[in-house]
């Protein structure tokens, strides 16, 4: 037995603090990024994504963040023939110009590697995102390589891990973009369930030192509660922020509503309780507990309104470190440990944020 005795940080711990500097205003901060990735594959957008999850990852999500400049993970339980249609942008048997905005997501198992290949043989998928909910076995490693084996010139993102050595890992595996944050997410309770996970914001800060060193990007995946949490997340490190709960409850991500005291809410849970395990995999299996919470989410509206608003925090919290542009946020922000990030003296009265 061993224990790790450095004091790890979470979104909570931690503080951007301003600096003088130039800028005039928030309007002209580029949230824009242009990656090259290590495998010859290229993104260009705002490096914001919607989470692989039912009432998130959805097509009609998709097609809203595309339009906003955003990306999509499409959750792994969408109608092939729908799914084809997005990705190709048309219906044709072969469509050349593979959507740039959106991944199709897959497990490690020959079902999603059968459909992976029925897909690709319809449409040339540009982006792969291969998701576990433990990406530390040789297995997935394993399929990595075959997945990247198979498809040269497809984008491939994998995850999740918390560490350095595995982001490296699965990069010369060959992936592009690994994803990192394990037990971190809104819906999750794998760290209650397994005592198992690691603080997120130093979690993005060493898997993205571990992946640049490679020339490789990661994906900051959970946690983000707050348009700031969204800003730390890039401030340490990450290339692309992935969020669930936080786009979650909008018209496009659909879901179940529920009235509560004249209320509104969306039915929202993990990928991996008890709800989706009943919905997508025929029941919890014998030997398996439920790892994610079902919860319900304020009905928020549109989605264009709730990427405002993360998109407006982010460009203020650029301005307040003095940079112009996404790109530069993580060079110039400077980090304070503190123990109160804000006052919640009106959190339970609060008439409108
Ligand atoms: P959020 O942005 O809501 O905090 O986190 C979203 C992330 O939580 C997802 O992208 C995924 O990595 C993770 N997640 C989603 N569902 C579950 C679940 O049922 N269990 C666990 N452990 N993680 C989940």
């Amino acid at each position: 037995m061993r224990v790790e005795t450095e004091l790890k940080f979470d979104f909570d711990d931690v503080l951007i603090r301003p600096k003088r500097s130039t800028l005039t205003s928030r309007k002209d901060v580029d949230l824009y990024r242009t990656f090259k990735f290590r495998n010859g594959g290229s993104y260009h957008g705002i490096p914001v994504m919607a989470a692989n999850m039912d009432g998130v990852g959805t097509l009609e999500v998709g097609e809203t963040l595309e339009s906003l400049g955003l990306f999509t993970c499409y959750k792994k339980n969408i109608d092939e023939a729908d799914l084809i249609n997005a990705l190709g942008h048309c219906p044709g048997p072969r469509c050349e110009k593979p959507a740039q905005h959106a991944a199709i997501t897959i497990g490690r198992n020959e079902q999603d590697y059968d459909k992976l290949e029925r897909i690709h043989k319809k449409v040339s998928v540009a982006n792969i995102c291969i998701d576990v909910a433990n990406g530390y076995s040789q297995s997935f490693v394993d399929f990595v390589k075959r997945v990247r084996d198979t498809y040269p010139h497809s984008n491939i993102f994998a995850g999740n891990v918390v560490t350095g050595e595995m982001v490296e890992e699965l990069l010369l595996a060959g992936a592009d973009v690994i994803k990192v944050g394990i037990g971190s997410g809104s819906v999750c309770t794998t760290r209650i369930k397994t005592g198992v996970g690691y603080p997120q914001f130093s979690c993005i800060a060493e898997c993205a030192d571990a992946a640049h060193g490679l020339d490789g990007h990661i994906i900051a995946d959970g946690g983000c509660t707050t348009p700031g949490d969204v800003a730390k997340a890039f401030g340490a490190g990450a290339d692309f922020v992935m969020l669930g709960s936080m786009l979650a409850g909008s018209t496009e991500g659909g879901g179940d509503k529920i009235e509560i005291d004249g209320k509104e809410y969306v039915e929202f849970y993990g990928m991996s309780s008890k709800k989706a395990n009943e919905k997508h995999n025929g029941g919890l299996k014998g030997y398996r507990t439920s790892e994610g919470r079902r919860v319900a989410i304020p009905y928020k509206g549109s989605m264009q309104y709730i990427v405002q608003d993360i998109l407006g925090g982010v460009r203020s919290a650029c301005t307040y470190a003095g940079a112009s542009k996404l790109k530069h946020l993580s060079k110039c922000a400077t980090f304070i440990r503190c123990t109160k990030t804000h006052s919640k003296v009106y959190e339970s009265n609060t008439l409108e944020i």
